[in-house]
């Protein structure tokens, strides 16, 4: 297998982005013991709506790890205006905190015109929504005529939430995860994997044990996090770098019977009190 330099001259580079959609203390604690105890950086977007409440915790996590922004309100709009202000808020309260932010991951994973023009008014490197045909390494999205400024550093699109949310059990998302990052260290695209701490990695923070021990146990893999690798990408100026890889969603089963949507929606109104349970426990 040949080194890449879009790798730094590595075989593969990897990095994991958390977004702390709902700031859940004990998880988010189980999540960066995970990450501290193998001793990588992951890049955090704080959501700051909730995230506002919890000052100590989010200096915690900016001692070891890279955290950024994921705007104040959970909410992408279409209005430029609306989601500069969104995004400036949350930029205003970290930078407060000592936290000076370059890179922003759009709540819900929502890129639009309006939240890209936005973006290209903060001065910021780079955000991490989606990705765009074969475009699998960053891009430069086209804004109009032109090109955006602001990297786009797409993540692979199926989370550990996800599979939870589509059926899968706790052992059958660590198998998951296996396959994925074995078919993506195969063919050479970056292992840029993400999720949520919250009711998720927290609780079972064996599947991002097991994602960080599954990809040391490659060879010569380069471990970064999205805004080091943003900052190289740019640095180096690399061109676009599309790739026959289309399977994005390999491996992936939607698994959904009648049974299986009822099974679903019945989990959604279970989340629904738990969120609210947890808002009214660490938040106010
Ligand atoms: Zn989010």
């Amino acid at each position: 297998m040949q080194k890449l330099k879009e790798f730094g001259k590595h075989k593969a580079v990897f990095a994991y982005r958390i977004d702390t959609d709902f700031f859940h203390p004990e998880h988010v604690k189980k999540t960066l013991d995970v990450a501290e105890k193998h001793g990588i950086k992951m890049t955090w977007f704080a959501s700051m709506s909730t995230g506002q409440y919890h000052k100590k915790d989010i200096l915690r996590i900016a001692e070891t790890q890279d955290a950024q922004n994921h705007a104040f309100e959970h909410e992408t709009y279409q209005e430029e205006e609306k989601n500069f202000q969104n995004i400036m808020k949350a930029d205003k309260m970290l930078k407060e905190w000592g936290i000076e932010c370059s890179g922003f991951a759009a709540p819900f994973g929502k890129w639009n015109i309006g939240l890209a023009k936005a973006l290209e008014k903060t001065g910021y490197l780079y955000s991490s929504e989606f990705r765009e045909g074969r475009n699998v390494f960053p891009f430069f999205p086209m804004l109009g005529e032109k090109k955006a400024k602001v990297l786009q550093v797409p993540v692979h699109p199926v989370s550990f939430g996800n599979l939870l949310e589509s059926g899968y059990s706790v052992q059958e998302s660590m198998d998951y995860f296996d396959k994925i990052i074995d078919l993506l260290y195969t063919e050479q695209v970056p292992i840029f994997l993400y999720c949520h701490p919250a009711g998720r990695l927290g609780k079972y923070p064996q599947v991002l044990d097991r994602i960080f021990a599954k990809v040391k146990e490659l060879d010569d893999v380069w471990f970064t996090n999205l805004t080091e690798y943003a900052e190289f990408w740019k640095e180096k100026g690399f061109g676009e770098k599309k790739t026959n890889f289309e399977s994005h969603f390999a491996f992936f089963e939607k698994r959904d019977s009648l049974l299986r949507r009822a099974i679903l929606f019945h989990r959604g109104q279970i989340l629904r009190v738990a969120m609210k349970k947890i808002k009214r426990r660490f938040h106010k």
